[in-house]
């Protein structure tokens, strides 16, 4: 991928909205210097690891 998510333009979100749901369907990676979320760490231009989701979300018992 030669673009990170953090460069793609409105046009590039509409026109590749189905690769950017996959791309941002099960975040893992976050950008620090643009918010933005992603499963693949290049994709990002200042990717940091999120934390496991089990410690910022409640989950259901059961
Ligand atoms: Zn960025």
């Amino acid at each position: 991928m030669a673009k990170t998510l953090c460069d793609w333009s409105k046009k590039d979100i509409e026109k590749n909205i189905s690769k950017l749901r996959a791309l941002v369907e099960s975040p893992e990676y976050v950008c620090s210097k643009c918010a933005r979320a992603c499963s693949i760490k290049r994709a990002l231009c200042r990717p940091v690891a999120l934390p496991s989701a089990k410690s910022t979300h409640h989950r259901k018992a059961g």
